[in-house]
């Protein structure tokens, strides 16, 4: 059913083909309706204008508005470094506002003399109020000008749409859109369900988040658009579950045989922690049911999941089934291939590897074998759910880093065989398992809650580049221990080469500090070439080097326990659950291991709030929560790669859980009248199923 909102974005006046790519490009914005469901992360009152005497330095990372006359305008520097300035008063005090770019026409549209609002971010130096790049209007100009709305929405952007559509411009053209689009918003949601959740229509909820009309009105408008993205969400993993639970039909695994028992008597090299034995068993239990099993596993980093996954595919090899294994990124789909031919070499067993850049011959013996029957367990990336991926007897289905793939991802996996196969997907990036059960509502959920004996908890310490020296001097007494550090630059968005240009400059200086032949260094981003990443990580697993500077594609995964430290660089562009991940890479040895967070003097609160919440805790399940909570704010740059599979753009899990609950009740009911959605008053609902749920947030082609 196509509908007016299902237009793409550029037709909306003031955004057009430029801004519309930029849109896609940065905020996976295609459609108005896209466009509409982007909602303010946060609303400023502009009635509210403040005196400048009023504003102090508690308040720098707010937006606020002022009331001044410009008394004068200067230019200083010269060349690159020139910038402008525009001085202003009110009754009350001064403030100077500045602009580093755009200064020709910033000055011509500025007129000393006369009255602006002036909106924008107060900071203070040595006392002195200032703001950097602040939106002026003409005081009359604006009086002039009615608003809809006191509470103008502030949305969530990045860098490069920030430098087209400041503030002002992005509330201009959601006006815009909402303008054209109004006649077109219909409800979908059945009357009944209205009415027992006390929803607000969703015409009136879009225009209120966007425009409020009161406080009341905007509260009630986020509690529908939240219940939306839950149902939507619900719905689709409710029908999946049924779908799951209304078929007897998974295979059994009978017998434990040969593959297992000569692994777990002749080759483990370790004893099982009492948690590894215990979801192993309990995989066990799933596999003889005669259900489809489809279970989530969470364990912290470093607490042994590998294992888990490699035992439970030789039960399925010893049950005459082929099992794969599917990591994130193409260096963990290496590493796990590497590993677990090395603990199997010599068993009666065959092991293969497939990911995007495989080459001929590599391919040619995956897929042939795969074919064929001949190779008993597959290793890779999401290359593995390719169509023409055919296996001979698919029966287990292992997903490393499970947060990465959506649910219709899942969902493909089952199509590889006649019958689905088991699946076991484990993340390190645990939630609260009573909110699992209900987020992930067709899994089952297994916890790892112990660490393999003998491990240290890792220290983890914030500084700033003031402390770069000692930094230094540190690493080198590590490296004189004979240990291996890590240092890791965040990067958003492996495409872009402004990321990479920290990288680069954070290679030459260490090569610089860290001299060869006394030092060796190595690097490893997503821009080298596959062979000569795979050949960096031989270096360091090997210890031929002493120092990894790599992007975030080590994030997930990659064991070397000689490696002690962990510098993260501009750590404060990370989000939690990714440096706690990049953390656990150490402290998988016996040493005692560190990890170091570096970053800029200033610091958001919310940025701050996470780099003390990873010094004072190396609980992934605490800081997993502490994650959700702080997610909500809407902050879309560098928090996003750590974002769930889910589309889920004002609800929060933890924060609303009983609204998820509602949803739930309702999906479940829903679902009982109509499983497929095609009665009047239903059929709509499959449009917002679509709208919500397992969208895919993570663009896989960047990351390996
Ligand atoms: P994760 O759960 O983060 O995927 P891994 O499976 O990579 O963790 O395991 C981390 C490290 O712990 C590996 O070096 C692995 O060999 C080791 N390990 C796993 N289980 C045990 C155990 N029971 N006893 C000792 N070491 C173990
Ligand atoms: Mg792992």
């Amino acid at each position: 059913m196509a509908s007016y909102l299902d237009n793409n974005v550029k037709y909306v006046a003031g955004v057009g083909e430029a801004r519309a790519k930029l849109l896609e490009k940065e905020l996976g914005i295609l459609s108005i309706g896209d466009l509409l469901s982007h909602y303010p992360f946060r609303y400023i009152d502009r009635s509210r204008i403040y005196s400048i005497a009023e504003l102090n330095e508690n308040m720098d990372s707010s937006l606020v508005q002022i009331r001044a006359r410009i008394t004068g305008v200067a230019y200083s520097g010269t060349g690159r470094k020139q910038r402008f300035s525009a001085f202003v008063s009110d009754a009350t005090g001064s403030a100077e506002l500045l602009w580093f770019q755009g200064i020709k026409w910033i000055e011509k549209r500025l007129e000393v003399g006369r009255e602006y609002l002036i909106f924008g971010r107060p900071s203070f130096f040595r006392g002195e109020l200032s703001m950097v790049h602040p939106e002026l209007d003409l005081v009359e100009k604006a009086i002039s000008q009615k608003a809809v709305s006191t509470m103008q929405g502030i949305y969530p952007s990045t860098e490069k749409i920030a430098s087209s559509l400041g503030a002002k411009g992005f509330y201009k053209i959601i006006c815009n859109a909402w303008n054209a689009a109004q006649d077109h918003i219909h409800e979908w949601m059945p009357t009944s369900i209205m009415q027992r959740y006390s929803l607000m229509p969703r015409k009136e909820a879009l225009f209120n988040i966007h425009f409020p009309q009161s406080a009341e009105k905007l509260k009630q408008a986020q509690r529908r658009l939240k219940f939306d993205e839950f149902l939507g969400l619900q719905l689709s993993i409710q029908s999946l579950r049924s779908d799951r639970m209304s078929k007897n039909n998974g295979f059994v695994f009978t017998r434990v045989g040969e593959c297992f028992n000569s692994f777990y008597n002749e080759r483990l090299p370790f004893q099982l922690t009492s948690a590894q034995k215990r979801v192993i068993k309990e995989i066990r239990q799933d596999t003889v049911s005669g259900y489809q099993m489809n279970r989530l596993l969470q364990g912290d980093v470093g607490s042994g999941k590998t294992m888990v996954a490699l035992m439970s595919m030789l039960l399925a090899v010893d049950n005459g089934f082929q099992a794969c294994m599917m990591a994130p990124t193409e260096i963990l789909a290496r590493q796990h291939f590497a590993t677990i031919s090395r603990l199997t070499e010599g068993m009666n067993l065959r092991v293969a590897i497939l990911t995007g850049s495989s080459k001929a011959a590599e391919r040619r013996l995956a897929l042939e074998g795969i074919a064929t029957g001949e190779v008993d367990i597959l290793i890779g990336t999401h290359a593995l759910i390719e169509d023409r991926v055919q296996f001979s007897n698919l029966g287990y289905v292992v997903i490393d880093e499970q947060h990465r793939f959506g649910v219709e991802q899942r969902a493909r996996l089952w199509t590889k065989n006649q019958q689905p196969p088991h699946i076991l997907v484990m993340t390190a990036t645990p939630i609260p398992r009573t909110l699992a059960m209900t987020l992930y509502g067709d899994l089952d959920v297994s916890v790892i809650d112990e660490l393999p004996p003998g491990r240290k908890p890792i220290r983890t310490f914030h500084y700033t580049d003031a402390a770069r020296l000692k930094l230094w001097g540190f690493l080198r007494r590590q490296i004189a221990l004979e240990r291996q550090v890590y240092v890791v630059y965040p990067l958003i968005k492996e495409s872009e080469s402004m990321d990479y240009k920290d990288l680069e400059d954070g290679f030459e200086s260490i090569t610089r500090d860290f001299p060869a032949p006394q030092y060796r260094v190595t690097v490893c981003h997503g821009k080298m070439k596959p062979q000569d990443k795979e050949e960096s990580m031989r270096q360091f697993k090997e210890h031929e080097a002493d120092i990894l500077v790599a992007t975030s594609v080590i994030e997930v995964g990659v064991d070397v326990p000689n490696a002690t430290v962990m510098v993260i660089e501009s750590a404060e562009r990370f989000g939690l659950s990714q440096l706690h991940q990049l953390r656990g890479r150490v402290g998988r040895g016996a040493e005692e291991s560190f990890c170091i967070l570096m970053s800029g003097e200033k610091l958001s609160r919310e940025s701050r709030k996470r780099l003390q919440a990873m010094c004072e805790t190396n609980d992934g399940f605490r800081l997993a929560e502490l994650d959700m909570q702080l997610r909500g704010a809407g902050n879309i740059n560098g928090t996003q790669q750590s974002g769930m599979a889910f589309d889920l753009r004002i609800a929060n899990p933890t924060l609303d859980a009983d609204l998820l609950q509602m949803a739930k009740e309702a999906a479940v009911w829903i679902l009982s009248a109509d499983p497929k959605l095609e009665q009047q008053g239903f059929s709509s609902l499959r449009e917002l199923k679509a709208k919500h749920a397992g969208k895919q947030r993570f663009d896989f082609s960047s990351i390996s």
